[in-house]
């Protein structure tokens, strides 16, 4: 038997994305991956999990997310090979350190982990309409970062004048996929659209995202304070699939529950 729930979710091939995919494959879901090496993202995945025997089935198709037309390309592909979608998962996310706040800064980071993520949504809500019905909505995760905060703190000067912090260009990225969240849960309430959209932040996680960080390269630090790749890809898992989370879209999620806008 076919399974027939499918998920699509953008890279996966390392990082929290890749746990989440062993766990929707075990949910006996199809899941499209989108990345910019399918044949990598494949060995990886099953270097964690038996294609074989799994009960979902991986596909692995070509995404670059900071690229508009190869956003375009891929939602044009699921589009002509899926009659619905149950699941999107906007995961694919990168941040440089130092943390630019200059004009390449914000180009690439709001190219890749808002802009193309905020076309795919669009592109595949068609898809992801005909997938929701009532007591069952299809599904959007963004993963976004408790760091969206820093880009909202306000601080005094000596004069007590209030000034806008904007803090890095990744965490203005992911303030907007937050902002965005909530700004399409409104739109599709009001046309009672079965489509439910979350945003999540997974936990302080032990990735590559990290690489650069001085604290990962710090043995004890790391134990304490960074989640393994499984343990972050609880919260997106929970806002993915969960059934004690339906019609609550809008929400901000973080370690399984609802943390602050
Ligand atoms: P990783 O660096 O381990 O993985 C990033 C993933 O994004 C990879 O699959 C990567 O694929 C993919 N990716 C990056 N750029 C593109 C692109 N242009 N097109 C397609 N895929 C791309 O990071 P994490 O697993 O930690 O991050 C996953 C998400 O979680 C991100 O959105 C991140 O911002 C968020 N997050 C992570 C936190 C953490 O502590 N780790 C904390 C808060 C949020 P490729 O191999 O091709 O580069």
């Amino acid at each position: 038997k076919q399974p027939d729930r499918i998920a699509v979710i953008t890279g996966g091939n390392r990082g929290i994305g890749l746990r989440i995919v062993e766990k929707l494959l075990a949910c006996d879901m199809t899941v499209v991956m989108g990345v910019r090496d399918p044949r990598s993202a494949e060995s990886a995945v099953a270097s964690i999990v038996d294609l074989k025997t799994t009960k979902g089935k991986l596909i692995c198709e070509q995404l670059d997310v900071g690229d508009l037309k190869s956003v375009k390309a891929f939602a044009q592909l699921i589009k002509e090979r899926y009659s619905k979608v149950d699941l999107l998962l906007n995961n694919a996310g990168i941040m440089f350190a130092p943390f630019k706040l200059t004009a390449d800064g914000y180009e690439s980071h709001f190219a890749t982990n808002f802009l193309g993520h905020f076309l795919l949504t669009h592109l595949l809500l068609p898809q992801l309409k005909l997938a929701g019905k009532e007591g069952k909505n299809a599904r959007i995760v963004n993963v976004s970062s408790c760091v969206n905060l820093i880009g909202r703190i306000n601080y005094k000067d000596i004069n007590g004048t209030k000034h806008y912090y904007p803090g890095t260009a990744y965490s203005q990225s992911k303030l907007a996929q937050i902002l965005f969240t909530r700004h399409l849960q409104t739109l599709l309430d009001a046309e009672k659209s079965h489509v439910q959209v979350n945003v999540v932040h997974p936990g302080i996680v032990d990735t590559d995202l990290f690489e650069h960080s001085a604290t990962t390269s710090v043995p004890i630090f790391k134990k304490l304070f960074f989640k393994t790749p499984e343990r972050g890809s609880r919260t997106v898992v929970f806002a993915a699939i969960d059934p004690s989370i339906e019609g609550q879209g809008g929400t901000y999620l973080s370690n399984g529950g609802k943390g602050p806008f």
